[in-house]
């Protein structure tokens, strides 16, 4: 779940190594580290916290090099501290490990190691590795060897990278498991390594994705890779990354997560761009996806896996799915899945859902599905992450680099490539007509225009979220297609304010949730009109005899809305099927506005990280 970067070069490596680390502070923000090779000697500096105490420790003990590894920490083994932060070091600070993941074995390897007088300076699982290391290296061998030796040691999941003055200018970069990606990016007479793509954007677009099992040897003139099961060389395939690095950077907004909500009215029409054959007027999806038009008729069940808010996009497609394709959907867990024993019948697709494409829950899920023989298909933001390589059938979210925490831009494109996914089905399985599918499509088109006008509300959705910023705790409502909204709505307001929120689907409020209800709630009401609009209505109803505050989102032209609730948020009117990418729009920024009135950490909240790579 950590960020990990690397330089060996002839530049400076301390600045390139936390400004890669900038960009992957993202992924974990408990502690951060550089060590720095020069002259046979290894430095380190770590601080806990946030990246810019690293800045200040560096500021007060500068240390140049030109070659170097650095970390932002997840906790995982030990807590938040100077002490546990990366890189680790050997008894003689000799290597320095850096780690993203866990090594479940490590208490078994480290008892032999300390009862040999291996002097242990952290709690972390990590420190292991590098005492191993240690002793491969006494033996006088290169540093790819003595990994090649140690690495098949750990169990669990991991990626990690070396740094040694035993074998200058080298850094070695392994991934051990599903869980923690690595990459190589390629520049002149120098090279990187980093977890995550926004790391290496401002040096290069050239990279190579480590698949598990693999470990790269990376100099400044030149990368090899090795097999970790039998050492073997091999060779891996340059690719060409599209994102810039201005994309990847915040663009004079105050917080990423403000940037990427903005930011969807374009991703949305790249979502949309090129999906739509101009003379069959059929969705097409040429990124990846080989079903054939036969198996997509032979299809038999669809299960759709995916966490947090991707989980909650996964619920949306079950209802989009049944409703337009008429083949029986699921929506699931997948660390409930992965180890519950799943059912998977012939003609079964898999569909799995992650921005990252590395979240270590949906991998083994997808995995568990692969083995019990369901054909996989993945939505992904990330192009060469491991979804994408298990998967076999890709559709990649046009959603461009989301560096905040919390999903946004990528849930709507989820949202929207779902529609079109759902279409798609319908078309080749004749469950629309020619002219139902042209006008859901014509609607679909007219999308990035509704979410301009939506962004256009923010004043009053803030000014509302200002209002109720200190409710203890919300509630958001919804029915049908805008149920796995509101569950998405309490789930955004959760982990960024750290307020309780609840989602429920309206007709369950009764079974329980009433109970919540009084004066100090503020119940968020999606109420749009639609087929579950009368229902809806009712609901506000029963929250107001109850004395609870209604907030609704509610249909631009609907006057009625306003005598039930206390404040209205208005969404331009489209079919409901697509409803779910507006209504979600003023929940996002409600979200957004509570955490940052309450001067709560937007990008990077806490106790959270983005590609969740551990179990
Ligand atoms: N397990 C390691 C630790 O707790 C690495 C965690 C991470 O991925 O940041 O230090």
């Amino acid at each position: 779940m950590c960020g990990i970067v690397g330089y060996v070069g002839s530049r400076d490596a301390t600045p390139l190594l936390v400004n890669g680390l900038r960009r992957l502070e993202y992924r974990g923000y408990d502690s951060a580290g550089v060590a720095i090779q020069e002259n046979g000697h290894l430095e380190v500096r770590r601080a806990e916290g946030k990246l810019d105490n690293l800045v200040q420790a560096i500021a007060q003990k500068p240390l140049t090099g030109r070659s170097g590894i650095g970390h932002t920490r997840w906790a995982t083994h030990g807590r938040p501290s100077e002490q546990n932060a990366h890189p680790h070091v050997d008894c003689g600070a000799v290597t320095a490990v850096i780690h993203n993941g866990i090594i479940e074995n490590f208490a078994e390897l480290k008892a032999p190691l300390v009862s040999d007088g291996h002097r242990f300076s952290s709690e972390t699982d990590t420190e292991v590795v590098v005492h191993l290391l240690e002793e491969e290296l006494k033996r006088g061998r290169p540093l790819e060897e003595a990994a090649l030796r140690v690495l098949p040691q750990l169990e669990g999941a991991a990626a990690l990278a070396f740094l040694s003055v035993k074998d200058p200018g080298k850094i070695v970069a392994a991934r051990i498991s599903n869980a923690g990606g690595v990459i190589v990016g390629y520049g002149e007479g120098e090279n990187f390594i980093a977890s995550d793509i926004p790391a290496l954007l401002e040096h290069t677009r050239r990279m190579t994705f480590l698949d598990p099992g693999e470990m790269a040897v990376v100099t400044a003139t030149g990368v090899s890779f090795r097999r970790l099961e039998d050492g073997a060389q091999i060779e891996k395939a340059v690719q060409q990354i599209q994102w810039d690095a201005v994309s990847a950077a915040k663009a004079g907004y105050k917080h990423f997560m403000l940037k990427e909500i903005h930011e969807q009215p374009r991703v949305v029409s790249d979502t949309l761009i090129g999906r739509v054959e101009r003379t069959s007027g059929r969705v097409v999806f040429d990124d990846d996806l080989k079903l054939t038009d036969a198996q997509v008729r032979s299809l038999q069940r669809i299960t759709l896996l995916g966490c947090g808010t991707a989980g909650y996009a996964a619920l949306a497609g079950k209802y989009l799915i049944e409703r337009l394709a008429k083949i029986p959907c699921d929506a699931e867990i997948p660390s409930e899945y992965r180890y519950r024993d799943p059912v998977v019948t012939g003609d079964h697709l898999v569909v799995s859902l992650t921005q990252s494409g590395e979240t270590a829950d949906t991998l083994g899920a997808m995995e568990e599905a692969k083995k019990r023989g369901a054909r996989l298909l993945t939505f992904v933001n990330v192009m060469g992450s491991q979804a994408s390589r298990l998967a076999d059938d890709v559709i990649y979210l046009h959603a461009g680099p989301e560096i905040s925490v919390a999903s946004t831009k990528a849930y709507t494109t989820m949202l929207v490539d779902l529609y079109l996914f759902a279409i798609y089905l319908a078309q080749r399985r004749g469950t629309v007509s020619a002219e139902e599918a042209g006008q859901l499509l014509a609607e679909a088109f007219h999308l990035p225009t509704l979410i301009d006008a939506v962004l256009g509300e923010e004043p009053k959705v803030k000014a509302l979220a200002y209002r109720y910023h200190q409710a203890r705790d919300f509630l958001f409502l919804g029915r049908g297609m805008n149920y796995p909204t509101a569950l998405e709505g309490a789930h955004k307001l959760k982990e960024l304010s750290y307020s309780h929120a609840e989602g429920t689907a309206a007709g369950e409020m009764k079974h329980g949730i009433n109970a919540l209800i009084d004066e100090t709630l503020p119940v968020i009401a999606i109420a749009l009109r639609d087929s579950t609009y009368k229902k809806m209505r009712s609901n506000i109803q029963e929250v107001r005899a109850r004395a609870g505050v209604v907030i609704a989102v509610a249909d631009d032209d609907d006057e009625e809305i306003a005598e039930h609730a206390d404040a209205v948020i208005r969404v331009p009117h489209t079919n409901e099927l697509l409803s779910p990418a507006l209504a979600v729009l003023p929940l996002h920024l409600f979200a957004y506005h509570v955490a940052d009135r309450r001067g709560n950490d937007v990008d990077q909240p806490r106790n959270l990280a983005k590609s969740v790579t551990v179990e």
